[in-house]
């Protein structure tokens, strides 16, 4: 049984869902602002100038998602969610 809550669970594959489109979500009450989705996916993410993190790419393309999801899983708070939709 998976009783995490969605926004703890590790980012789920797009494809296998079967959508056609994705939405990048960060659950900013447990994003720290370490920078490191920023460094994997400078095209999605970046840090401003005063270290709060900003979506550039809110619904990346299929060329971005396995960008995406590189960054959902290179955070270590797992505050990075994709949603199929
Ligand atoms: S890797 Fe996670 S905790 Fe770090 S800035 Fe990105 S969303 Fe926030």
């Amino acid at each position: 049984m998976n009783a995490e809550p969605a926004h703890r669970r590790p980012a789920a594959d797009p494809t296998v869902q079967g959508g056609t489109r994705v939405r990048v979500i960060v659950d900013y009450d447990i994003c720290d602002s370490n920078g490191l989705c920023a460094e994997v996916a400078p095209e999605i993410f970046e840090l401003d100038e005063e270290d709060r993190l900003r979506i550039l790419d809110e619904r990346p393309g299929p060329e971005r998602w396995g960008t995406a999801e590189a960054a959902a899983r290179a955070c270590p708070k797992l505050a990075i969610a994709l949603e199929a939709g």
